[in-house]
């Protein structure tokens, strides 16, 4: 098998705060793993976006996503590739600038580049910080693991379908997390989510190649990602019976 492959990290000098650059890492060794040859490009801000076969946004700091947001649809690179079917996979800020709007620091809205059909204010409560679990809505694929950090939240429009339902943590903000819209995915997952969810990167994989991938030993990653879901279902149940030894003590002491 000999197909070449492009994966293009996305301003890995504005959008890389949160180590998301690991899932071009991801998308290019498992290519590779499978004797897929596969190219990695860092295609940082200072040039126009190169030509690729698949595209990854990663997290950034509000100021440095509006840049990177304005050069994006300078560009129009990412929108030619998305027309031709290319896929891209958005984390947190990348997510948000893809979308049609999003917030500045001072939180005034900022046009997206608009490839998602998805709208971000800043919330007004806390800091979404910590890790999340989220049910796939739209593949067959197992539960998505990761951790979030952001102050934006995300409104989807009409025209676009929720990637995952969040089982813990806040995501979207709305009891789901991420968008999807043909083969664009938007999430708030950071980990990076490839890493921990292998079989998201072989969805991706698959739609960038037509080809349809045998399975790779992934008993380290079936191992990190145990370890993380039971730690914030332990978590979660660990809550559920304080709140319940709370609850019986108020009602004892009431009588
Ligand atoms: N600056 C954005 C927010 O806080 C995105 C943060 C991120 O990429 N982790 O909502």
């Amino acid at each position: 098998m000999r197909v070449s492959l492009r994966v293009v990290v996305v301003h890995p000098d504005l959008l890389g705060t949160y180590g998301d650059g690991g899932n071009g890492v991801v998308l290019a060794q498992r290519a590779r793993w499978r004797g897929i040859g596969a190219e990695l490009l860092e295609a940082t801000s200072d040039g126009p976006l190169p030509a690729g076969d698949m595209y990854c946004l990663g997290g950034g700091e509000d100021a440095a996503q509006a840049a990177s947001a304005e050069r994006l649809r300078a560009d129009g690179t990412l929108a030619r590739a998305v027309e031709r079917g290319s896929p891209v996979l958005a984390v947190c800020a990348g997510y948000q600038i893809l979308g049609r709007t999003f917030a500045a620091a001072d939180g005034r809205p900022l046009a997206g580049v608009g490839l998602l059909d998805v709208s971000t204010a800043k919330g007004t409560g806390r800091r979404a910080v910590g890790e999340i679990l989220a049910e796939p809505l739209f593949a067959d694929l197992p539960v998505l693991t990761g951790f979030e950090n952001h102050g934006g939240l995300t409104v989807r429009g009409p025209n676009v379908d929720p990637l995952a339902r969040v089982e813990s943590g806040v995501g979207n903000g709305d009891g789901t997390d991420g968008a999807v819209t043909g083969r664009v995915v938007g999430t708030y997952l950071h980990g990076p989510v490839l890493a921990r969810n292998p079989a998201l990167a072989d969805l991706l994989l698959s739609w960038a190649t037509g080809l349809s991938l045998e399975p790779l030993d992934d008993a380290e990653e079936a191992a990190l990602r145990d370890e993380r879901i039971s730690a914030v279902r332990a978590r979660h149940a660990g809550r559920g019976l304080l709140c319940l030894g709370r609850y019986a003590r108020s009602v004892l002491g009431r009588s």
